[in-house]
């Protein structure tokens, strides 16, 4: 018998540069074993000094993409990235509504490293009320932790705090990534369903070559959920694969180069 390889779709935005969004999502889902397919909701003109122009598609390109997908493929898990605005978090909220496709990962991008914004503060309430409630794990940094839970995250109380706010917006699990602290160590808080909640550490990394780190993150639980891999070890699985290509990243580019 042919067995069916695991299967997933990412919902992102496309980096020009190659180095996060939807590339990065592809070649990570590959590197786990994880066939993608993508809804493209937008373009970004981009490249490792910055994002230099945004355009979201038309929704009728958006459903259009969601509608092949959806006619011939088994999905086993789904993962979105930069939705641009409300309308755009909306039209995708709907589809995932309506199709009801399992294991939810929402990576809440709002800031790129370079500074620009990829979400407008309407489409990050939209992601709140339609989003979250779907949601099998959300991944928000520290700022975006602290825009979804309304509160500021200084101490590691604060984090414990901020995860318990976001799951009571909807979202089942929460990890919140330290990469925006300092410290000799990033540490990352994870709260699960049940309230069960653990670190996970890592060494701090010195490098600007950090460019879709926070995407490469996602794709891999995305990855590892679309084989059946529960929740809690998914995101171990991802935390160790993000850890190992972070020490080799590529040498391109003027600005914040691209992960491996
Ligand atoms: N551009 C797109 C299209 C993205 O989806 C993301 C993150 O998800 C970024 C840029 C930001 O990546 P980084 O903050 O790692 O530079």
């Amino acid at each position: 018998m042919i067995q069916q390889y695991p299967t997933a779709l990412t919902i992102a935005g496309s980096d020009s540069g190659g180095g996060a969004g939807l590339q990065a999502d592809l070649k990570t889902m590959q590197a786990c074993q994880t066939f993608s397919t993508n809804v493209i909701v937008g373009i970004t003109a981009q490249n490792t000094l910055g994002v230099q122009g945004q355009y979201p598609l038309p929704k009728q390109v958006v459903t259009r993409q969601f509608a092949s997908i959806l006619a011939d493929f088994h999905i086993q898990a789904v993962k979105t990235g930069a939705l641009f605005d409300a309308e755009h978090v909306q039209m995708v909220a709907d589809e995932l509504q309506w199709s009801r496709l399992p294991n939810l990962t929402v990576d809440p991008v709002m800031i790129a490293k370079g500074g620009a914004h990829l979400l407008t503060p309407a489409g990050i309430r939209k992601i709140k009320s339609q989003l979250l409630p779907q949601a099998t794990i959300v991944t928000p940094n520290l700022p975006e932790a602290e825009l979804l839970a309304e509160q500021q995250i200084i101490s590691e109380a604060d984090r414990l705090s901020a995860a318990k706010k976001i799951q009571q917006l909807g979202a089942k699990n929460v990890i919140i990534k330290g990469g925006h602290g300092s410290g000799p160590l990033v540490k990352d808080y994870v709260r699960l369903a049940n309230g069960d909640d653990f670190w996970l550490t890592a060494p701090r990394v010195k490098t600007k070559r950090t460019h879709g780190t926070g995407d490469t993150l996602s794709a891999s639980i995305t990855a590892f959920l679309a084989q059946g891999l529960g929740i809690s070890t998914a995101i171990q699985r991802a935390h160790a694969y993000l850890e190992m290509i972070i020490e080799k990243p590529l040498v391109l580019g003027h600005g914040h180069g691209p992960l491996n």
